[in-house]
């Protein structure tokens, strides 16, 4: 056990804690010192995603009041490499950080799996750079500096500086380097630059992993991601509501918006519009956590969000619950089943009411409720019917056009009101009934005579 560690700033990267210790106590050997706090000789990338927490944990001195949680939390890029990943997987990570080291932890958080590069060099924000050394005497790494693809400071507004210290510890051992040396000596390399339109787009998605940096990284419901993502398709009429997905206009759609050549050059190329394709990837269930945060947010500011106007919307869009939901089309021999798989969710003009609309991919039957539901009983009201489908009109007309049926057992059968069956059946241009009986009793008569 160590007898004293220096206090971690906000949004410090573990490699600049302990960069910080080492200069503070001066050890011989930093070998020795990165073993004595993590167990191992190479901890492996201290700055994203470190690993042997645990042991880290133990090595403090006894008064420390940070635990393993809050270090991963506010120390370590967790919250954004798994911003968009399950509860479960959190955990699993979470524990993995703990114990195992960073190259199990960054093949487990599949941070190798995407085309997008990791940043190779420790970055810098000037402004910060300053504000911390008037704050506090010091300077320090911070973690929304070291992002892949961001090299912009969103609190400032700054292209970030390229210093000349490696930002991953693979391979050959490498000394800690602080902040304050690294600036100090101006060890720097140009960053590349942007047109306007692409800064805009960087300094935005800054924004969003400022974000989720500052939030404690739990895990979220796939499947209310998934729901959420579905429903803003379907307002682009980008997906049916049966819930199948445009694939080739959305894809084309992308590439509009950020230009190709950018998404190239961000690691986001978008290739064909098949299900392996990543903006197709964020939009299925089983695979949407296979997809890189950055990508996802790309996506999310093409649906015109931010991440935290997504995350809030995703807590209060399912006032319909998760679906399936069921066919209300009583004419149908699968009348009650649940075949309705998406609900397109909207605010009613006055007074923000959520609307679902729902159709069914079997009989076209669509109908509208107000919500949000109170119980299950509820999926079984009916507000509006907006379409009654060729199922429903091919029952009326086959009922409609037997003289024999009475409009008692119409009602019953298509489950509407006696004026309703005549609307419907002028609209689609049956003969009058009563001229349907003269004919069937002058037939009868015939018969008889
Ligand atoms: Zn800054
Ligand atoms: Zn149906």
């Amino acid at each position: 056990m160590i007898g004293f560690f220096v206090e971690p700033q906000p949004d410090e990267t573990l490699y600049s804690i302990f960069a910080r210790y080492a200069d503070r106590v001066q050890y011989p050997s930093q070998v020795k010192l990165i073993r004595e706090l993590t167990g191992s000789v190479n901890p492996l990338n201290l700055t994203l995603l470190p690993g042997r927490l645990g042991h880290l944990d133990r090595a403090l001195p006894t008064h420390h009041d940070w635990s393993v949680d809050a270090l991963i939390d506010e120390h370590t890029l967790l919250p954004f490499f798994a911003s968009f990943r399950s509860r479960q997987r959190v955990l699993a990570l979470r524990r993995a950080m703990q114990e195992t080291n960073g190259i199990k932890v960054e093949a487990f958080a599949g941070l190798h799996a995407s085309h997008i590069k990791l940043p190779q060099w420790l970055r810098y924000c000037v402004d910060c750079a300053a504000e911390d050394h008037l704050r506090i005497g010091f300077r320090y790494w911070h973690r929304i500096h070291q992002l892949p693809l961001i090299d912009v400071c969103p609190v400032h507004e700054a292209q970030l500086i390229n210093t000349s210290v490696s930002a991953r510890m693979r391979g050959r051992w490498k000394r800690l380097v602080t902040a304050d040396e690294a600036i100090h000596r101006s060890i720097r390399r140009p960053g590349g630059t942007h047109d306007k339109k692409k800064r805009e787009t960087i300094l935005a998605l800054a924004r969003d992993c400022e974000w989720l940096l500052q939030k404690s990284c739990t895990g979220i419901k796939i499947v209310e991601l998934r729901q959420q993502y579905l429903s803003l398709l379907q307002e682009r009429q980008l997906a049916t509501w049966a819930g199948r997905l445009r694939r080739s206009r959305i894809v084309a759609e992308i590439g509009r918006y950020y230009t190709h050549k950018f998404l190239d050059h961000l690691g986001c190329a978008l290739g064909k519009p098949d299900r392996n394709n990543w903006v197709i990837r964020s939009f299925h269930e089983s695979r949407i956590e296979q997809v890189h945060p950055l990508q996802h947010l790309l996506i999310i500011h093409w649906l015109g969000l931010s991440a935290s106007e997504l995350m809030s919307m995703h807590r209060e869009s399912l006032p319909f619950g998760k679906g399936p939901w069921p066919c209300l089309n009583r004419s149908a021999d699968h009348f009650r089943k649940f075949l309705i798989q998406a609900c397109r969710v909207s605010r009613s003009p006055k007074g923000g009411v959520p609307l679902g609309l729902f159709s069914c991919p079997a009989c076209q039957f669509t109908y509208v409720r107000r919500g949000p539901d109170e119980g299950p009983k509820d999926a079984f009201r009916i507000g509006k019917v907006r379409i009654r489908g060729r199922e429903w009109e091919r029952n009326l007309r086959s009922l409609w056009m037997n003289p024999a049926v009475q409009f008692k057992e119409m009602r019953a059968r298509l489950g509407v009101c006696f004026a309703t069956i005549k609307r419907q059946a002028a609209r689609l241009d049956l003969p009058p009934r009563h001229l349907l009986k003269a004919v069937l009793s002058d037939r009868f008569q015939g018969k008889a005579a």
